[in-house]
C-alpha cells in the first residue's frame, strides 16, 4: 500500500504496522514515514486484551475448515464486535491527547 505523508508529502510502501505497547496494555500499531528528516507516526488502530482475545477466537474458529452456518455467524459477529471495539478505543485515545 502507497500513502502520502500528509508531513513531508512524500509518497512511502506501507510493509508492515509497527507495535508499541502502552498502559493499560493497550497495544498501538503504527506506521512511520520512512523519511530520516520527517519520522511522522501515523496510528492504524489500538487493541486492548480484550480486544485481541476476541481476535484470537475469530482466528481459532477460522481455522475449522469448512465452518457451518452456524460458526461463520459467530465470526461474523466476532469482527463486527472487535471493530466497534476498536472505533471506542481509538476515540477513547484520541479523546485523552
Ligand atoms: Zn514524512
Amino acid at each position: 500500500m502507497i500513502v502520502n505523508c500528509d508531513v513531508c508529502e512524500r509518497e512511502f510502501e506501507v510493509k508492515e504496522l509497527k507495535q508499541e505497547t502502552m498502559e493499560q496494555d493497550i497495544h498501538r500499531y503504527y506506521v512511520e514515514c520512512p523519511n530520516q528528516d520527517c519520522q511522522a507516526e501515523y496510528t492504524s488502530y489500538y487493541s486492548d486484551p480484550e480486544i485481541r482475545k476476541l481476535q484470537q477466537e475469530i482466528r481459532t474458529l477460522s481455522e475449522k475448515h469448512p465452518l457451518k452456518a452456524k460458526q461463520k455467524d459467530k465470526v461474523l459477529k466476532l469482527r463486527k464486535k472487535v471493530q466497534h471495539k476498536a472505533d471506542l478505543l481509538k476515540e477513547e485515545m484520541h479523546r485523552g491527547n
